[in-house]
């Protein structure tokens, strides 16, 4: 039977929505904590970014400087050779020992750890102005030598340069003429631009090394978007599909329910299967209270011993009637006392049902049958004139016939007072006037029947 009504069950009224939910909680507290590591993430990724460049700007202010040493060298030295002027010996000797310029960007560069090619080239840039200086250091100590100064005037930024033998023979304005040969001709520029080239390079692959990591870094931020993008979708579908779930199977089902509640009426279980079990729960108790409360209205109207109607109903059909046509019956069993005095009280109750079962087959659907008193009996017939008197006396003949003894129980016999509405006058009561009817057939010495109207043609009606 459980297993029949399982089967009974819609798809949707198998569906959990407490599970549902409990996955859609989960869904929410894994997504959530992927989009706030998602989130750190994207921090993490602009403050590399930012680094990257800070480290780029550093780099590229660093090779410039470089650049920037170099040329001064050139420059105080080509000033030392062309003038003579110690002060920009020691200027050129100043950059080389104090300032360090170059030294220092090779440094920074390589702080940074920035890119094995870019620090070569930038070691190569080194080397070439190194290489320079010593031509320079060369060049600036012919020239000391061909201005007449004094050693301890140059000795301190000649690099410990030491003049050839062919160059210590020439003349001073020889010695001046070839040292700026020494710093301005092609050799020199040569060497000059492949410094230039080095630095050149290491600036390119500088910024080849920042778009590389740019590019690496977008492409990071880039799938990051991507993935807090579709899960904010599936968020967004997930929290779609429960609100319109929630709504089908729980929301619209319980409006509907209200309703039928309101009605009285059982409810549909077409819902969720929490909805399913609360309608089924309500739908049981609903027919545990109708059943009960038939069983009260039946109670209330019917008589436990016999099954018919009982006086109470007998009573409110009278009054509900007044303005119908009928015919009513007052039965009693003659001597009935006598029946429980002689065979007992059981037998007497088997005698009552059998009165009420004869009486209850012998009528019409829509005719009252009562048990109205002890071994008394009425019965409302419906629709009834005095016209149709003749119906009544065959219904009547037809239940003195039933009750003719067929088995062991003792014969009965019945006294019956019949009268129709239309018997009755502005101040009458139809009981009465059946009754006074019945117990003048009891005074007539019982079994049998008679109609008002004739007790009023025997004038026994006053
Ligand atoms: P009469 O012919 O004048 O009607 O005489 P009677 O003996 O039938 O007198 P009456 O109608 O006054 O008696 C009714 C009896 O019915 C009295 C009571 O003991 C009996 N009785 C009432 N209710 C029940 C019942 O439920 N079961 C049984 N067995 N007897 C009942
Ligand atoms: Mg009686």
């Amino acid at each position: 039977m459980k297993q029949e009504e399982e089967s009974k069950r819609s798809f949707i009224s198998r569906i959990q929505l407490s599970h549902l939910y409990f996955a859609y909680v989960v869904l929410l507290a894994v997504i959530s904590i992927i989009l706030i590591a998602g989130a750190r993430q994207s921090e993490h990724s602009i403050v590399y970014m930012q680094e990257i460049t800070e480290e780029y700007a550093a780099g590229q202010d660093a090779i410039n400087e470089l650049m920037d040493a170099s040329d001064y060298l050139t420059e105080q030295s080509r000033v030392f050779v062309v003038t003579g002027d110690p002060e920009s010996g020691h200027l050129y000797q100043e950059e080389i020992e104090i300032n360090r310029r170059r030294d220092r960007s090779l440094a920074t560069i390589r702080d940074f750890h920035i890119d094995e090619h870019v620090i070569t080239s930038v070691e190569k840039a080194l080397d070439a102005s190194n290489e320079l200086a010593k031509t320079e250091y060369y060049a600036m100590l012919l020239a000391a030598s061909g201005h007449g100064l004094e050693k301890d005037v140059y000795e301190s930024f000649t690099g410990g340069a030491v003049l050839s033998e062919k160059d210590r023979k020439l003349s001073g304005a020889d010695k001046v003429k070839k040292a700026t040969r020494l710093v301005f001709d092609e050799n020199y520029n040569d060497m000059k631009s492949e410094i230039r080239t080095d630095v050149a390079d290491s600036l390119e692959q500088l910024l080849d090394k920042l778009k590389e990591r740019q590019i690496e870094s977008y492409e990071q931020a880039n799938e990051l978007f991507k993935r807090e993008h579709i899960l904010f979708v599936i968020v967004l579908a997930a929290t779609f599909i429960m609100a319109i779930l929630t709504a089908v199977m729980v929301i619209m089902p319980l409006r509907k329910s209200t309703e039928k509640i309101m009605r009285n009426e059982p409810l549909s279980t077409h819902g969720s299967s929490e909805f399913y079990c609360l309608a089924e729960a309500y739908n049981g108790m609903l027919a545990a209270t109708r059943k009960h409360q038939e069983k009260l209205s039946y109670e209330a109207t019917h008589d436990e011993l016999t099954g018919l109607h009982n006086r109470k109903l007998f009573e409110q059909k009278k009054d509900e009637l007044t303005d119908e046509d009928i015919a009513m019956l007052i039965l009693d069993i003659d001597h009935f006392k006598e029946v429980n005095d002689t065979y007992g009280h059981e037998t007497g109750d088997k005698v009552l049902k059998k009165v009420g079962s004869i009486l209850s087959s012998s009528f019409r659907i829509e005719d009252y049958v009562c048990r109205i008193g002890g071994d008394e009996f009425a019965v409302i017939m419906r629709q009834m004139t005095p016209d149709l008197e003749y119906v009544v006396r065959d219904k009547i003949n037809k239940v003195q016939e039933k009750l003719l003894p067929k088995d062991d129980l003792p014969k009965t016999t019945l006294s019956i007072g019949a009268a129709f509405s239309s018997d009755c006058g502005p101040e009458d009561n139809l009981f009465k006037l059946a009754d006074k009817t019945l117990y003048s057939v009891k005074a007539g010495g019982r079994d049998g029947y008679a109609f008002y109207s004739e007790l009023q043609e025997t004038g026994y009606d006053r």
